[in-house]
């Protein structure tokens, strides 16, 4: 079951485009530590003949496209399942909650430091890479007898919880599986209440909620962990905070209480997300953003009516420093295979109290987001070696630099200096210069 994720798709198209990909000056080690890595991780560290492709194509039109590389519920099962038995003890697996339709919400837990680290994938479940690059990560972490690693043990407890929204997943759509009559046999008090204002039932990248309704998980957070819903809260707002109504966000609010419980604050939470496939460069309009990223979700709770109790935990520097720590990796990357230098911020004029970013950031936890390019409905299971490695560097540089405690020498004004993201060029333009558009 291994071997699949490890395989690299890239087919050789001719030397002549391997030697237009090579790098113009010798290669620069970036700050990764290559000895220890997978064999596999080196040939995509290097350039490949799909970044041609990679810089020319785009669409934001909803297509089916494949999706079987990516690990589906039933393979992360195993796979999770074979790290814990391989790590001889240093990782443990734990069921932690049950989708709406019943499939296991599972956490992996490895290291025993003082530093809290949550990490979270697919809350959309058409946004696949950080599934994979989770399961990269625990491998190498569960095996490894590095200094680095050693490190990371000693300083860190992370706690990933892979695939959050299964039943999403399953579907290979945004949402998760879930009516209104659900949520409101869950919480009687809400009959009669307007439904969610995140609640789908229409159209929505190509997926036709009318049959199988769902809710955007990822607005329905609350900074207050322990909020029942309250009919007077509904429909809601992006502005406001979210309810707890899915099973699924209450499993990660869950686990996320147990840590602060157990460590008094989680130190870092990072959720890993996907975004449309056609954001440029700012200064580069035929360069494709590979990775936006942030620590900013909600508007200085200082300042917002109703969230002051929040303004004495909420730390923006802090999310800003690990955001640094994440882009500084990935440039140093980009010495070697250019496509991972394209780094941008997400726009920072969100107030999204009902992610579970916001929500948590509130509670005083550092804060990233990763939002790669492309969900599947665009993109499927295209570039997924490429653009799972950039989150996994990503991840590597900032969990090396809390491991370290080189993240509090950081400095925040580097954050605000990164390039905002581009505009979207939308799917026309370019379809007519791409010569292989796979529409
Ligand atoms: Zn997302």
């Amino acid at each position: 079951m291994a071997a699949f994720r490890r395989s690299t798709r890239a087919v050789l198209a001719g030397a002549g485009i391997v030697a237009l990909l090579a790098p113009a000056s010798p290669a620069v080690a970036g700050p990764t530590d290559t000895s220890d890595l997978p064999a596999y991780s080196t040939q995509l560290d290097r350039p490949q003949p799909s970044d041609l492709t990679f810089a020319t194509e785009c669409s934001d039109e909803p297509r089916d496209l494949p999706i079987n590389e990516f690990t589906d519920h039933r393979e992360l099962g195993i796979e999770l399942d074979r790290i814990e038995r391989n790590s001889d003890g240093r990782v443990e697996v734990e069921q932690v909650g049950m989708s709406n339709r019943g499939r296991e919400i599972w956490s992996a837990r490895v290291g025993t430091g003082p530093k809290a680290v949550l990490i979270t994938s697919e809350i959309h479940g058409n946004e696949k890479t950080g599934t994979d690059a989770i399961l990269d990560l625990l491998d190498w972490l569960s095996t490894s007898d590095s200094a680095k690693a050693k490190r990371w043990l000693d300083e860190l407890t992370i706690v990933a919880i892979p695939k959050m929204n299964p039943d999403g997943a399953e579907l290979d759509r945004r949402g998760n599986d879930m009516t209104w009559a659900e949520a409101t046999a869950r919480f009687p008090q809400l009959r009669g209440s307007e439904p969610a204002w995140n609640y789908y039932t229409g159209t929505l990248q190509g997926d036709d909620y009318s049959e199988r309704p769902g809710f955007d998980t990822n607005r329905d957070y609350h900074p207050d962990l322990n909020y029942v819903p309250r009919a007077e809260d509904f429909p809601g707002d992006s502005a406001s905070t979210g309810w707890y109504l899915t099973p699924e966000s209450r499993t990660v609010r869950d686990v996320y209480r147990g840590l602060t419980a157990e460590f008094g604050t989680v130190d870092t939470y990072v959720d890993l997300h996907h975004q449309g496939a056609c954001y440029v460069m700012p200064d580069d309009p035929d360069e494709f953003v590979t990775l936006s990223i942030s620590g900013k979700f909600v508007d200085d709770p200082a300042t917002m009516p109703g969230y002051e109790q929040y303004a004495a935990d909420y730390d923006l520097d802090y999310s800003k420093r690990l955001n640094v720590a994440v882009y500084n990796a990935l440039q140093g990357a980009a010495n070697n295979r250019p496509l991972f230098g394209n780094v941008t911020l997400y726009p920072q004029d969100t107030n999204l109290p009902g992610t579970g970013l916001g929500a948590f950031a509130l509670n005083g936890s550092g804060t990233v987001l990763f939002e790669v390019r492309g969900q599947t409905q665009t993109l499927g299971q295209q570039y997924r070696a490429v653009l799972t490695r950039s989150v996994y560097i990503g991840l590597d540089g900032m969990l090396s630099a809390l491991a370290s405690g080189r993240v509090d020498t950081l400095d925040p004004a580097d954050y605000d200096a990164i390039p905002p993201r581009g505009p979207s060029i939308g799917s026309d333009a370019i379809a007519e210069a791409a010569v292989s558009s796979p529409r």
